[in-house]
């Protein structure tokens, strides 16, 4: 956990980014969920508020800006995020019932691209979960 953590800030200052200890709170949350959590979940799990909310949301889109964590969406259309980079591109299964997830190493990404490509379009992104009930909530 502290290797991602340490990882991701050495990251931030490849990037130019400020190690402030706001964005390290958050990094060490991120790294401590097994599942994606929101803006939200994440402020609230910050140690004694570390920062307000905004400061929460504008650090996570600074930090999906640069690939240090990955965006993905829940059902009702809540924006998650977890720790990693692009090239660890992944999915997850997250149960409807308790909000167990699950790693999904599965992606039709180049089949996307190929039908995008199809219709002219260029820099192809894509977000895709799965969504479920787990055996301990069907
Ligand atoms: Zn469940
Ligand atoms: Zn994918």
């Amino acid at each position: 956990m502290t290797q991602l953590v340490d990882s991701a800030i050495a990251f931030l200052r490849e990037k130019g980014l400020r190690v402030t200890e706001q964005r390290k709170a958050i990094l060490e949350v991120l790294a401590r969920s097994d599942s994606p959590i929101s803006a939200e979940e994440t402020y609230a799990l910050l140690p004694d508020k570390s920062c307000d909310l905004v400061t929460a949301y504008r650090c996570l889109e600074q930090f999906e800006k640069i690939d240090v964590v990955q965006r993905g969406v829940r059902e009702n259309g809540t924006k998650v995020y977890c720790l990693g980079h692009s090239h660890d591109h992944h999915h997850h299964l997250t149960c409807r019932g308790c909000g167990k997830t699950e790693r999904v190493d599965l992606c039709m990404a180049k089949e996307l691209e190929e039908v995008a490509t199809g219709y002219g379009f260029v820099e192809i992104s894509h977000i895709m979960e799965a969504f479920g009930l787990c055996p301990e909530c069907k």
